[in-house]
């Protein structure tokens, strides 16, 4: 399979934080181009109040994607398109969870493709453990002290339960 991996991808995301649902999205990438790059916004639109900064969202991916071998992760903030071109990358891959990611999705899709059509974006369905997982459920969750086993990285857990204990 290795000599058949080719080509630069981006793996976009706010991450705050990173869960074992992106960390499949991202291993599975891995499996598939030679080099990918975990984008993580510095800042969003849809997003404003980050738990962690972008230096610690980074730091928690890099470690979980370390063993991986042709993983990189670096912080952006800029249009994901003009990032991607950036970095010679050719795809921009996204994770699709359950309906409800569709619909935003579709509409990046359609402005993206207009801006760069020469970045094609590519998207992976979740797995089935995952499809249900996401990092606002998850502070959610860590919110009002519940188990996060399963869910992120146990290191992560252990971050986000300091972080917002009250
Ligand atoms: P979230 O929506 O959890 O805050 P991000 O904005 O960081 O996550 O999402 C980055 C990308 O990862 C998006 O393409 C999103 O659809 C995808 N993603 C998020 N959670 C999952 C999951 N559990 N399984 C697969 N893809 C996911």
């Amino acid at each position: 399979m290795a000599s058949e991996r080719d080509g630069t991808a981006i793996v976009p995301g706010s991450y705050d934080p990173v869960t074992l649902g992106h960390l499949d999205i991202i291993s599975r990438t891995a499996e598939v181009f030679e080099h990918v790059i975990v984008g993580v916004v510095n800042a969003s639109v849809r997003k404003s109040n980050y738990v962690f900064s972008v230096e610690e969202r980074v730091e928690f991916i890099e470690s979980e994607v370390a063993a991986l071998g042709n993983v990189e992760v670096k912080p952006f903030s800029m249009l994901l398109v003009h990032f991607a071109r950036e970095n010679g990358a050719k795809a921009v891959v996204k994770g699709l969870r359950a309906i409800s990611d569709f619909e935003y999705e579709f509409e990046m899709n359609q402005l993206n493709r207009k801006m760069a059509p020469d970045v094609e974006s590519m998207y992976l369905m979740a797995a089935p453990e995952y499809s249900f997982l996401s990092s606002s459920g998850v502070k959610e969750i860590a919110t009002f002290g519940g188990d996060l086993t399963g869910l992120v990285p146990a290191p992560v857990a252990s971050r986000l339960q300091e972080a917002l204990k009250r």
